[in-house]
């Protein structure tokens, strides 16, 4: 069969684990990396992959069956999504879960309007952990769905933690508080606030001359990142920063609750722990870029999300052997 030609629009490090998964699938192929810097910049993981200009996107449209959106959240997406959705199947993993609706909609008009099909908001938080939640609301709804997030680097605290006067650098980790996880697994469907279910720990390096009690006070009392948590912050050198936080740890799991009958409590969870927060998310967008292809040729076009794609669609294999191997 003839390989799925995929490309990448953005090469941070969404885009590089995107390049790393489909040299993991011989279904598919690699064309091309897009970027809104100068190509010569960029450094592929393989020196074979032609590297363009974002500008150069118009000009292949016909060489490319799926596009994967490899740019953040915040800034690029919201530009990027609608205008390639009109010239590609596009993926991404928009991850900003209040805007979700609203940005749905504005990949939908334009994707549908050309015949293109645009999978949003794939990844595992928002992606693999929501297919859970929904499978697991629907199995048992006479229950109660919770999520753990980490222990994980949060990207965004982090750089919260960054910004304080003073602070040369930082990192923060997500992490579970143990006895609510284990109050939950044991069926005892806790109400848990904020505080009870994960806890926050920073590692600081600071500026010379900077005071320690002061930044630990500003981190700890910060509106929304921290204030509703127990934190703890740790001072280190710039040398420990690098050797022993470079890693982008992430990962949690998503655990129903619920009784099928008043006497028969019964628990679903789906757990993930990763050592590559970037490279698992690509994966998940590299699977669902085949599905997206599938879909696409069986005339579904529009925006649609990880709800509205069948399991067996994300697979190489055909359904037939799916049945005979996998049921
Ligand atoms: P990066 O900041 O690494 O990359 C985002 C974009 O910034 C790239 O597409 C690239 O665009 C540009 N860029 C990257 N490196 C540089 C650089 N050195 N100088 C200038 N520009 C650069 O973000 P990530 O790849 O880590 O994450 C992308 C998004 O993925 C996040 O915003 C998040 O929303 C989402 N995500 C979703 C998850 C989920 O579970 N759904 C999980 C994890 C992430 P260009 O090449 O065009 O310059």
């Amino acid at each position: 069969a003839e390989q799925i030609r995929i490309a990448i629009a953005g090469h941070g490090n969404l885009g590089r684990g995107v390049e790393a998964s489909v040299a993991k699938n011989p279904d598919m192929r690699l064309v091309g990396i897009y970027t809104r810097r100068s190509p010569d910049q960029l450094t592929p993981r393989d020196s074979a992959t032609p590297v363009y200009a974002m500008t150069e996107l118009v000009n292949h449209t016909d060489d490319i069956d799926v596009l994967i959106l490899c740019g953040g959240s915040k800034e690029d997406l919201p530009r990027q999504g609608p205008e390639l959705a009109a010239l590609f199947n596009t993926v991404d993993s928009f991850d900003t879960h209040a805007r979700i609706p609203e940005y749905f909609d504005s990949v939908d008009a334009p994707a549908r309007a050309n015949k293109r099909t645009a999978l949003i908001s794939a990844g595992w938080d928002p992606g693999m952990f929501s297919i859970n939640r929904i499978i697991g609301e629907a199995l048992l709804p006479d229950g109660a769905t919770y999520t753990f997030w980490g222990d994980g680097l949060s990207q965004g605290h982090s750089d919260a933690v960054r910004r304080i006067p003073g602070v040369a650098g930082a990192v923060q980790y997500t992490r579970p508080i143990k006895e609510a996880v284990d109050r939950v697994r044991n069926s005892e469907r806790p109400t848990l606030t904020t505080r009870e279910k994960h806890r926050r720990e920073c590692f600081v390096v600071l500026e010379e001359g900077a005071n320690a009690e002061a930044i630990r006070q500003a981190i700890v009392t910060m509106p929304h990142y921290f204030d509703e948590y127990d934190t703890t912050v740790n001072f280190i050198s710039a040398e420990e920063l690098a050797r022993d936080h470079h890693a982008m740890v992430h990962g949690g799991f998503v655990i129903r609750s619920g009784n099928t009958s008043p006497e028969t409590p019964q628990v679903i969870e789906y757990g993930l722990k990763l050592n590559s927060n970037p490279e698992f998310t690509a994966s998940v967008l590299v699977a669902y870029a085949r599905a997206v292809h599938r879909l696409n040729a069986m005339g579904q076009h529009g925006a649609i999300t990880v709800f509205d794609v069948a399991p067996g669609l994300l697979s190489p294999k055909s359904a037939e052997e799916l049945r005979r191997e996998q049921l």
